[in-house]
């Protein structure tokens, strides 16, 4: 390993030029010393544990219209649906029948008094005929601090909601704003499911037209400055039909794309080392074992779809979504002889919470207690 290198990881909390540094490496022997220690870090903190949560594509119907997104208000190539109440219960009786323990549900984004009622409604019904047994994350967007509550005590205990980017002039390039919705309802947002009690997750896309190493590395100090949970990141994919891919002529390779989410993944580990992060979808639409590689470079999630399977193909967030028509039982066996290979177990039967949110609360307790004496 190069001195230069070594010196870093030796060190016991990273400044932004630290970061950027490692994020810069392209050697691939370089690179693989920092997925061995980011990986060494997830075994003796969070075991050889993978947990599984089903993912749930609601709705596509959205109201936003972000530049790099397939399901934007504006693509009128979309076959809007949003599934029935019928078709969410089947899918996380399939989840909690197999022991994936979670699921998540994630929709194009709505505020409207029909969408935050069914949300409830299906919340309470999921809780009851699972006996309280399914661990529930949602990802539909920003929302009042009202709906966060209400979701909260129907029974969502995590939320993820990706600043996209902390960069504001690049997320000002990347999202149509205006006077409501901004970086700073963004942050706000994250701000109150963070209060609200949440286990609270948050992401950005790698790779984005305009963004630098610099940025990348801001990214990474803001998840550790806002003490995040659960982090959920992943390569930018370009989207047909959608104004930001006018850019696609000055985006990096989609392999280098992949190497550098693997990186973003290992450095944000070593980072903060009880955290749960994502493997995402994204590293598998370049990569057929991109989820995997994810595991290696440090994640301990995944987010295997259990969305029936007519309605994939129209929750196109970006070109070469995976697995749009194989069978749940398909991809639960192809994941479980591939993560046995890996000596990692899928731990079936287990919320696998965020260790990070639990150890906070306990700090904050102690500390609490230790001022009263
Ligand atoms: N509406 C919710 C929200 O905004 O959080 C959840 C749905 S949104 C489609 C889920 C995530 O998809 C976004 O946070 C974004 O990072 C990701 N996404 C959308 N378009 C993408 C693209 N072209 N490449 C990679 N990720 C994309």
């Amino acid at each position: 390993m190069k001195p230069r290198l070594h010196k870093i990881l030796s060190k016991k909390k990273f400044e932004k030029n630290d970061i950027v540094e490692l994020l810069s490496e392209t050697d691939s022997v370089e690179k693989n010393k920092i997925r061995q220690k980011a990986y060494s870090i997830k075994r003796k903190k969070l075991s050889n544990a993978v947990y599984f949560r089903g993912l749930i594509e609601y709705s596509n119907i959205c109201s936003r219209n972000c530049f790099y997104c397939g399901v934007r208000a504006g693509n009128t190539h979309v076959n809007r649906y949003q599934l029935s109440d019928k078709e969410v219960l089947e899918a996380v009786d399939y989840a909690w029948k197999n022991k994936f323990a979670s699921i998540v549900i994630q929709s194009g984004e709505r505020k409207d008094n029909d969408f935050v009622r069914k949300i409830d409604n299906l919340l309470k019904k999921i809780k009851q005929n699972t006996n309280n047994e399914i661990g529930i994350t949602l990802s539909c967007g920003e929302q009042s601090e009202e709906t966060y509550k209400k979701w909260f005590e129907s029974g969502a205990h995590r939320y993820l909601l990706r600043i996209e980017t902390t960069n504001e002039k690049l997320f000002n390039k990347i999202h149509p704003v205006n006077e409501e919705v901004n970086f700073a309802s963004r942050l706000k947002a994250l701000e109150l499911i963070k209060k609200t009690g949440y286990q609270t997750g948050t992401g950005v896309m790698i790779g984005l037209p305009f963004q630098l190493i610099d940025d990348l590395a801001n990214d990474l100090m803001f998840f550790k400055d806002f003490d995040i949970d659960m982090v959920g990141m992943g390569p930018y994919i370009e989207c047909n039909n959608t104004p930001l891919s006018i850019h696609n002529n000055i985006l990096q390779p989609l392999n280098e794309r992949f190497e550098l989410s693997l990186l973003m993944i290992s450095v944000l580990r070593i980072m903060m080392k009880d955290i749960n992060i994502a493997s995402s979808t994204a590293l598998q639409a370049i990569h057929p074992m991109g989820r995997e590689k994810g595991l290696l470079a440090g994640a301990n999630v995944i987010m295997p779809n259990i969305t029936p399977l007519k309605h994939r193909v129209d929750y196109l967030l970006y070109k070469y979504k995976p697995g749009t028509n194989e069978k749940c039982d398909t991809v639960k066996s192809r994941l479980e002889n591939n993560i046995k290979l890996l000596d990692e177990e899928i731990a079936y039967g287990k919320w696998g919470d965020s260790k990070h949110f639990f150890a906070k609360r306990k700090n904050k307790f102690n500390s609490a207690t230790q001022s009263e004496n």
